[in-house]
């Protein structure tokens, strides 16, 4: 099975239920970075949501 890149949103945002994943980790990392700015108003750079924030499952 292939690889997928997700990001547990509540992991990071208290309260917020949104996921991401996806098999194209560049996908994931751009998705999850407008998420994070659209909603929760905080940048981040692609280094940082792959280290901290995204999961490969
Ligand atoms: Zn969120």
């Amino acid at each position: 099975m292939a690889k997928a890149h997700k990001l547990d949103c509540e992991a990071a945002e208290a309260d917020c239920r949104f996921i991401i994943q996806s098999e194209n980790e560049t996908e994931a990392i751009e998705l999850a970075r407008d998420h994070m700015k659209a909603v929760h108003g905080k940048e981040f750079s692609d280094e940082e949501l792959q280290e901290k924030h995204l999961q490969v499952v």
